[in-house]
């Protein structure tokens, strides 16, 4: 084989490995925004679920102080255990609102504008500090 040749077909194949890593890096990039996504789509419906909870509570509350109107008896008990209820809920929403946040938050590279995670020292595309 000619050196030119050999050469040639040197270059291709390094070209070849360069090439399948960025691939796999992209398919790695792509599966852990999968992944987010997922994670965020979860964390809204259990949020979702939370609040409708709450309006249930929350209407609970309303039918004890209707019967408070109509000259019923009730425990303090009873409206404080759901007022806790209330409380817990929404600081598991605000929990969850927080990790979202998390999961959201990125950065973007001063010098080539692309995405890249909170804890990523150096841009992905271009080698940038960040
Ligand atoms: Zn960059």
């Amino acid at each position: 084989m000619e050196d030119s040749v050999r050469e040639f077909l040197e270059k291709l194949r390094k070209k070849a490995i360069v090439m399948t890593s960025a691939a796999e890096s992209t398919l790695k990039e792509a599966g852990r925004k999968t992944s987010e996504t997922f994670e965020i789509a979860k964390l809204n419906m259990k949020i979702f679920d939370l609040n409708s909870d709450i309006e249930h509570t929350y209407k609970k509350l309303g039918e004890l102080v209707y019967s408070i109107n109509k000259g019923r008896e009730i425990q303090d008990e009873e409206v404080d255990s759901l007022i806790s209820a209330i409380d817990t809920k929404k600081k598991e929403i605000e929990q969850y609102r927080e990790r979202i946040n998390l999961l959201k938050n990125t950065v973007i590279c001063p010098l080539c504008q692309g995405c890249c995670s909170r804890d990523d020292r150096f841009c992905k595309k271009c080698g940038a500090e960040l």
